[in-house]
C-alpha cells in the first residue's frame, strides 16, 4: 500500500475527530485542535537541514543523523536513501483563541493552559499513532522529539536539537514571524509536529519561501500584545524575557486551573496572523 498527502491528512484529521485525547475534558469536552490540519513533506537530505546546523548550531540534528540513531538503537537495518520529514500544523480551537484574547492582558486563559498541557499530549499521541499506522504497512518511521535519549534542549541558546517549526518551514508550510511563531494558512495559533519516514514521498520544498520571515508583515500587532515587551521591530523576539514570563505563569495556572503547566500565547491571538497568512 502506498502513502501520500491524503493518507496523512486522513490519519491526523480522523484522530482529531474521533480520539478522546483531542477533547478538553477538564473544560467543556470540545476539541483542542480543529480537524483541518496542514501537512507538508521535505526530503531528509534537503540542503536546508545542513543550513540549520550552521544557523542553529552543530548540535542540531539532520534527519539522517536522527534516523541513523533510531536504527542503531532499535536494531533496524539502516536505509537512509529515501528519508522524508512529514510536518503538520494543528489549528487551535477558535473558542480557545477567543478566550485567550479577552481573558487577561498578562495570564493565559484556562482553555489555553489546558491546550498547552493536554493538547500537546494529544500532539505527541498523533506522532505515535502515525508511527504505529506506518508500521502496520511495513514502513519505518520515528519522531525525534519523542526519543528521550536523543532529544535535547541546549539551554545556553534556548534551542533544541530538533524543531517541529523548522520542519514545517522546510516542508513549505509557512514562515516565521517577528515573535518566532510560525505563520501559516491556518494561523499562528497552532501546535505542530514532525516525524521522519523511511519512504519516498513528494517534496513540498518548492513552496518554501527564500525569506524565512516571508509572511510576516511587521504589522507590530504582536508587539502590543506582549505583556513584558519581549517583541520589538528592532530586535525581534527576546527569548529570555519571554521564557521568564512564561515560566512565571506556573503558580497562577496551578492555583486557578489546577494543572501544572506554563503558558502565554498572548502574542498569538488578536493579531493579523492569528488565523491565516496576513495580506501585505
Ligand atoms: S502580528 Fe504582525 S508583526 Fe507579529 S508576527 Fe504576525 S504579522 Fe508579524
Ligand atoms: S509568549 Fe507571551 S511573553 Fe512570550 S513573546 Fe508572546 S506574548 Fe510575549
Amino acid at each position: 500500500m502506498g502513502i501520500n498527502k491524503d493518507w496523512f491528512l486522513e490519519k491526523i484529521n480522523s484522530f482529531l475527530e474521533k480520539d478522546e485525547r483531542n477533547r478538553m475534558k477538564k473544560v467543556d469536552n470540545s476539541y483542542f485542535f480543529e480537524p483541518d490540519v496542514l501537512v507538508g513533506f521535505v526530503r531528509g537530505d534537503d540542503p536546508i537541514f545542513s543550513k540549520y546546523k550552521e544557523i542553529i548550531g552543530e548540535f542540531y540534528l539532520t534527519p539522517e543523523e536522527a534516523f541513523t540513531w533510531y536504527c542503531e538503537n532499535n536494531d533496524i537495518p539502516l536505509l537512509t536513501n529515501s528519508l522524508f520529514v512529514v510536518a503538520y500544523i494543528l489549528p487551535i480551537n477558535v473558542k480557545t483563541k477567543d478566550e485567550n484574547l479577552i481573558y487577561s492582558k498578562e495570564m493565559p486563559s484556562e482553555r489555553w493552559a489546558n491546550t498547552r498541557l493536554f493538547g500537546e499530549e494529544a500532539n505527541v499521541s498523533i506522532q505515535k499513532h502515525l508511527i504505529e499506522e506506518l508500521k502496520k504497512i511495513g514502513i519505518n518511521s520515528m519522531a525525534p522529539t519523542n526519543e528521550k535519549q536523543l532529544f535535547k534542549i541546549n539551554r545556553k541558546v534556548w534551542a533544541s536539537n530538533w524543531s517541529h517549526r523548522h520542519c514545517c518551514f522546510a516542508a513549505g508550510l509557512g514562515s516565521f514571524g517577528l515573535s518566532d511563531g510560525f505563520i501559516n494558512a491556518r494561523g499562528k495559533a497552532m501546535r505542530c509536529g514532525s516525524i521522519i519516514v523511511n519512504y519516498e514521498l513528494s517534496s513540498d520544498a518548492k513552496k518554501r519561501p527564500s525569506d524565512p520571515y516571508e509572511y510576516c508583515t511587521k504589522c507590530g500587532d504582536c508587539i502590543d500584545r506582549c505583556p513584558v515587551k519581549a517583541i520589538s521591530l528592532e530586535r525581534g523576539h527576546d527569548k529570555m524575557l519571554c521564557s521568564k514570563h512564561v515560566m512565571g505563569t506556573i503558580p497562577y495556572i496551578k492555583e486557578n486551573y489546577g494543572i501544572n503547566i506554563y503558558g502565554c500565547g498572548l502574542c498569538q491571538v488578536g493579531v493579523s496572523c492569528s488565523n491565516s497568512i496576513p495580506e501585505k
